[in-house]
């Protein structure tokens, strides 16, 4: 159920099995379904509320999909466009399980530096890795050249895969 500022309320159907993504920073919601490889085309069944009202967030997205459960590296990806989203898993109508994203300190072969000179892009064998510089909204920079990424950068590499 979602609280409208009219008191109305949005009523949502629940769902039997699957996954609810709950407090998505709004006009992310796209972004999430990427990250999880979700076109649509599944066959799953899959609602996208886009910039309900939110108590704690002012505005949200929320995302809920039938019979897909989700990965720690699909919460970690998560984290890094919509670092309040709670993930509740459910079975039998119920939440059997509810977790908030969580960013790592650092972040290892998710995103690709897009410093072309980085010794990341080069034929050397060296992994990606980023340290966390702010969390909301994300800012990552580089061990190795110390460039920075932000957001919407983060977010156009899950679209480019
Ligand atoms: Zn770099």
């Amino acid at each position: 159920m979602v609280e409208l500022e009219s008191g109305r309320q949005l009523r949502v159907e629940k769902i039997r099995e699957g996954t609810v993504i709950d407090h998505i920073t709004s006009g992310t919601a796209l972004a999430v379904l990427r990250i999880l490889n979700i076109s649509g085309r599944e066959g799953f069944i899959v609602s996208i509320l886009m910039n309900v009202p939110s108590k704690k967030l002012g505005k949200k997205d929320i995302v809920k999909i039938e019979g897909r459960e989700i990965s720690p590296k699909e919460v970690a990806e998560i984290a890094l466009v919509a670092p309040k989203a709670t993930i509740n898993i459910i079975r039998d109508f119920k939440v059997i399980k509810k977790e908030q994203v969580k960013l790592p300190s650092i972040v290892k072969d998710i995103i690709r530096c897009p410093n072309q000179r980085c010794i990341t892009n080069s034929q050397e064998p060296v992994k990606q890795l980023f340290y966390v510089e702010n969390e909301d909204p994300v800012v990552l920079r580089c061990h190795y050249c110390s460039v920075l990424i932000e957001k919407d950068e983060i977010i156009k590499q899950f679209y480019r895969e």
